[in-house]
């Protein structure tokens, strides 16, 4: 297996393919994560060194599109419904572009901030829209909005860090809502969570080594990472586990070789993409998880990720920093 490489280019063009289809049916994932995957497509296509393959005017121009100037917020498709997930997504791809005021500027940036804040609840957590789903993805969507937009106020942040402790589980994962059972992705949500606030020093030394021991423990033996124990691996874990070990100062808890090889197999090696494991269907999502877990482990040649923001660390370093 010496000899697996990253395809650099065929990933290039698979995302610059799915790009030249956006107005299509059939396009990427579905109509409902539409910004979202162009979110992770400019996001893989950064990490790849490649930006500027995507035409920034017309990306610009569909995530304005996407702005629901009823309530504020963005939503995945114009004329669907404002959700805090598709709202994280838009200000994240207008800051990867620095364009957030060629779309939120004035009023338009006071509704999409009263948009966020009004999803709080009384016990801290979010809902992700006026439809009440609560759980801890969107506790990290909107701070990591609010954070992008200098917008983080005491009153929001207690709360919700609040709410963040209560997902903490004995086992040392993080569950979606608190009682409920640990999952890696929630681990990333909840640490990073914490993290955008500055607020990582509200865990104690043993929750930390906790945390770290059911982390690493998702490695099998295959390399790859899993969600929760007796699950089988995933390359988007390999975002959800590492990006959480990086943030908590234990990457090399886990095996970055048999990682390494295990997303390297992933990958079409003709048409570009990763898909979940080796020989399955790709697709945009494994894609920007795959490359952002290799970016994390110093892959040769890739852009350096922030395993807070999930964003190019050339961009998140202009971020205001919490408290401000
Ligand atoms: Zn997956």
């Amino acid at each position: 297996m010496a000899d697996l490489k990253l395809n650099k280019e065929s990933h290039v063009s698979y995302i610059k393919s799915l790009d030249s289809k956006r107005q299509d049916y059939e396009y990427w994932l579905s109509e409902h994560l539409r910004l979202n995957g162009v979110y992770w497509g400019l996001t893989a296509l950064c990490l790849l060194d490649a930006k500027n393959t995507f035409n920034k005017q017309e990306i610009i121009e569909f995530v304005r599109s996407c702005w629901d100037a009823k309530t504020g917020g963005f939503s995945a498709f114009p004329g669907h419904d404002a959700h805090i997930h598709t709202t994280l997504s838009g200000i994240q791809i207008l800051a990867t572009y620095n364009a957030l005021d060629e779309v939120l500027e004035g009023e338009a940036l006071k509704q999409c901030i009263s948009f966020i804040k009004d999803n709080q609840l009384p016990d801290g957590s979010f809902q992700g829209d006026r439809f009440g789903e609560v759980d801890a993805r969107f506790v990290y969507s909107a701070l990591n909005a609010l954070s992008i937009l200098g917008e983080l106020t005491p009153e929001v942040v207690d709360p919700a860090v609040a709410f963040i402790k209560r997902c903490y589980n004995f086992d040392g994962g993080f569950g979606l809502c608190p009682g409920a059972e640990s999952h890696a992705a929630m681990a990333f949500t909840c640490i990073g969570a914490l993290a955008i606030v500055g607020k990582l020093g509200e865990l104690s030394a043993d929750q930390f080594e906790n945390i770290g021991w059911w982390l690493c423990e998702r490695q099998v033996p295959e390399g790859g990472l899993n969600g929760r124990p007796s699950k089988q691996p995933d390359v988007c874990y390999s975002w959800w586990v590492l990006s959480s070990l990086a943030i908590i100062g234990k990457l090399e808890w886990i095996s970055f070789e048999k990682l390494r090889e295990f997303i390297l197999k992933s990958q079409d090696p003709k048409s570009g993409g990763i898909s979940d494991r080796p020989d399955n269907e790709v697709d945009v999502f494994h894609t920007i998880f795959g490359l952002a877990g290799l970016s994390l482990m110093g892959y040769d040649g890739l852009i350096e990720i922030d395993p807070v923001y999930c964003m190019p660390t050339s961009v998140t370093k202009t971020f205001k920093k919490y408290p401000y």
